[in-house]
């Protein structure tokens, strides 16, 4: 079906002149689709390639069917450095890697006490506020950011975040990103800590949407990711209404143009290394809805992402949650942790199944709310985010 697909695709592809770009992606795919790297990185499995948009195309559609939600991150803009010496960073990504490989067998040394308080707010989370969330975000079928309107779902998203946060009465911003390598924005909320603001505890999630058909433009997008928008929103509703002010500062992030290379977040980590801000963990929602891999079962993925902090998920289940954890392999590009992750900050990405139980209908007109989705699998996305914010936003817990 995949291929059957794929040829139909690739028939519809205008065949003119396109200009080539940098990506950077999984060096085996890069390969199996025959695209010339111009630098590889062997142990971390990274190359970079100069593409044109079929190959862009194919790219993503072959990491599709592999049962990814990313695939690739663009260089187009802004990363000169990638650009111009693409070995040498693509050599900083593999030390990254190798130093999580090792810490990978690393005696646990973070350890998080069970906390009473955040067991009562975990028991907030409600499952029909994410279905109210992802219906309201379904409604706007073309949030991919070359479409025609990648913008129209902002402003009302905008609304809703700044309708849960009514009562909370501690110093925050929340505001509207725009971007240079797109024209899709991204949405970000900063809650302002009291005793370390310089200390940033960031969890985010990209609200954009694609869907891979030439002749159905309508993606709804609601298992990707409309499901993870939704618990961003939900953990920040029940955070917002304990009306507690963090001691380090929190922030959210909803990104635009994770569908064509991690746009919004590779600019938002980008600006933030420049910037050498102080980002002590990074968390990941993409796809919450459908338990592919078995109900109480999820996904942590494993690379380009940081094992102290994956340690700590599992610590934060095993408190308030109480689900079986597989961790799996995704591939560079995967989704937005991949962005922070190269710019040297820790991350760590629950999923909704494993890469093999991936929900197929992403990335098509079907992501729609039908008989497999299971808010109540959503729900433990939000009570795991939400621990992790309570935890993190208020205690010195550092990584390596
Ligand atoms: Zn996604």
């Amino acid at each position: 079906m995949i291929q059957l697909f794929m040829a139909m695709a690739l028939a519809h592809f205008p065949t003119g002149n396109f200009t080539s770009k940098p990506v950077m992606a999984e060096a085996t795919l890069l390969k199996s689709l025959n695209i010339p790297m111009v630098a590889e990185d062997k142990a971390a499995n990274v190359g970079v390639a100069y593409v044109n948009a079929r190959q862009v195309h194919e790219i993503s559609v072959a990491s599709h069917a592999l049962g990814r939600c990313g695939g690739y991150e663009d260089l187009e803009l802004g990363d000169q450095k990638a650009m111009v010496n693409p070995l040498e960073e693509l050599q900083a990504l593999s030390r990254a890697v190798a130093q999580e490989e090792a810490n990978r067998y690393l005696k646990r040394n973070i350890k998080i006490d069970y906390n009473a308080e955040v067991a009562e707010a975990v028991k907030e989370v409600n499952a029909d506020n994410l279905r109210e969330t992802v219906v309201f975000l379904s409604s706007y079928p073309d949030r991919y950011n070359r479409g025609p309107s990648p913008n129209k779902h902002i402003e009302p998203m905008m609304e809703r975040i700044a309708a849960v946060m009514q009562n909370y009465s501690h110093p925050y911003e929340l505001r509207r990103i725009r971007h240079e390598s797109t024209k899709q924005d991204s949405i970000g909320i900063t809650l302002y800590g009291n005793q370390r603001p310089e200390e940033l505890v960031i969890l985010g999630g990209h609200l954009d949407s694609i869907t891979q058909s030439w002749t159905n433009k309508i993606a709804p997008g609601a298992d990707d990711n409309a499901s993870g928008s939704a618990n961003l929103l939900e953990a920040l509703r029940i955070f917002a209404a304990n009306n507690q002010q963090p001691q380090r500062s929190i922030e959210i992030f909803w990104y635009g143009g994770e569908e064509s290379g991690l746009l919004g977040s590779a600019e938002i980590a980008k600006n933030y290394r420049a910037d050498n801000m102080e980002v002590i963990s990074v968390m990941q929602i993409d796809m919450s809805l459908v338990p592919g891999a078995g109900k109480g079962v999820i996904g942590s993925i494993a690379d380009f992402t940081t094992a102290w902090l994956r340690d700590l998920m599992l610590q934060i289940n095993d408190h308030y949650v109480g689900l079986e954890v597989r961790e799996f392999n995704c591939g560079y590009g995967c989704s937005d942790h991949a962005s922070w992750f190269r710019q040297g900050f820790a991350t760590f990405a629950p999923f909704e199944a494993t890469m093999n139980t991936i929900n197929r209908r992403i990335h098509t007109s079907d992501d729609v709310i039908d008989d497999r989705s299971d808010f109540l699998h959503s729900a433990n996305f939000s009570k795991i985010a939400l621990a992790y914010l309570m935890h993190m936003g208020n205690s010195d817990i550092r990584g390596f």
